[in-house]
């Protein structure tokens, strides 16, 4: 491959989430000339539950931002419920940022390598693999010829619309994301104290809740779609959920909030052809109930990063990042679908509260397995069981 246009960079990233970023920071550092589109203006929001797992806060460190991970909450606990159980689990590795800081920072940090940056731009690439960029506030559209296109423009992107080969193929009974931040100074006792990631699973989905590091709370569902229609939305599930775990002063702010959504979860694609290649939710998802997308996201961005390379300097195809991401994610992707799954059913996730309760080391095991630690871990923490 060598299709240097002058004038034109050498990798156009679109989308300016953790995979762009990433992407465009990594293949900059390389060498490489990068120019990056994005729809939105920084710091933006976005439907996450907003915990960084061990492998993603290792990203952040290969690239030096060591001040971006310190400034994020250390999470030590997650407490699961389900239908009033409750069981307390050690949790390691993991740091609480919000989406704000953490995108604003990585954005920052590919634009010091080099990368240009344009916010407020939508981009679209055209059948022939030109992209088409409209700039939403002066209405300007221009067109960019790259060698390399990297596309990260999540899940609710349509720049590859044009683009027969990359179809989504959408799970049947696929659920939505939802979420929904609430001020700093709201108290209740219903909110989990900074450092506790709690999880609530039951009928027609889950809510996962965490204090952001300026005391913010956070919330992100999985929702059924079919429960949604029933129960008035998001918010009708999510203040359910907690009700049945006892927060009912929570669950009456839930249930008045406007919630975000997002389109159906779990999804696949081919991620390369021809010049272009998708990273991130982009390049497919499964469900949040392990908290992994930011750290597949950033991760694989590191990887595609040296197969651009390859791909520019040597020539290679980058067909070879569709054998690449799927040996990479393929056993993340089955455990966290397999967990989602057991949460879709209260009453043998109830039966597995009991077990942990009855036996730790099983919680423990399971905590490190859930949020993709490499093992090796001791419970350091006490591990209490209510109700
Ligand atoms: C309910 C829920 C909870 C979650 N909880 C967690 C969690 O706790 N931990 C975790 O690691 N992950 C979590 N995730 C997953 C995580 O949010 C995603 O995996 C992550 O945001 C993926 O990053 P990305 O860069 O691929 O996409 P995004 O973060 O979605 O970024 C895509 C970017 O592309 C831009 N864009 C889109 N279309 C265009 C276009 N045409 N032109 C230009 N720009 C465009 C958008 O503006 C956006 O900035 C959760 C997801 C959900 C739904």
């Amino acid at each position: 491959m060598n299709r240097r246009n002058p004038g034109h960079p050498d990798v156009l990233v679109v989308g300016g989430g953790p995979a762009g970023s990433a992407a465009a920071a990594a293949c900059s550092e390389l060498g490489h000339s990068v120019e990056l589109l994005d729809r939105d203006r920084f710091p933006r929001a976005k439907v996450c539950g907003c915990c960084l797992a061990d492998r993603g806060v290792a990203g952040l460190l290969r690239f030096g931002l060591e001040e971006l991970v310190a400034g994020g909450e250390a999470l030590h606990s997650v407490r699961i419920g389900c239908r009033g159980r409750q069981v307390d689990l050690p949790f390691h590795g993991s740091v609480v940022l919000s989406r704000e800081t953490l995108d604003t920072a990585l954005l920052e940090h590919a634009a010091s390598t080099g990368t240009r940056i344009r916010t407020r731009v939508r981009a679209r690439v055209g059948r022939d693999g030109t992209v088409h960029a409209t700039d939403l506030d002066s209405g300007e559209t221009f067109e960019r010829r790259p060698q390399v296109v990297i596309v990260a423009d999540g899940l609710e992107g349509r720049a590859l619309e044009d683009q027969p080969a990359f179809r989504w193929r959408v799970r049947p009974r696929s659920r939505f994301g939802a979420g929904l931040t609430l001020a700093a100074d709201v108290r209740t006792e219903g909110a989990p104290p900074p450092g506790r990631l709690t999880m609530l699973a039951g009928r027609g989905g889950y809510l996962g809740m965490v204090r952001l590091p300026d005391g913010r709370l956070d919330l992100a569902a999985a929702i059924d779609h079919d429960a949604a229609r029933h129960e008035g939305g998001p918010s009708g599930i999510a203040a359910r959920l907690l009700r049945e775990d006892g927060r009912d002063e929570l669950s009456e702010m839930v249930s008045e909030a406007r919630w975000r959504g997002t389109p159906r979860l779990s999804r696949s694609r081919r991620v390369a052809c021809d010049n272009i290649a998708c990273v991130g939710d982009a390049a497919g998802y499964v469900e949040p109930f392990t908290g992994e997308g930011m750290s597949w996201a950033i991760g694989g961005a590191h990887r595609l990063a040296g197969l651009v390379d390859a791909a520019i300097v040597e020539g290679r195809s980058l067909d070879s990042w569709r054998m690449v991401h799927r040996r990479a994610t393929w056993f993340d992707r089955l455990r966290c679908r397999n967990i989602a799954l057991a949460a879709r059913h209260p009453g043998p996730a109830h039966a597995l509260l009991r077990g942990m309760a009855r036996l730790p080391i099983l919680g423990s095991r399971l905590a490190d397995s859930a949020s993709g630690v490499a093992g090796g871990h001791r419970n350091t923490l006490a591990m209490g069981v209510r109700r």
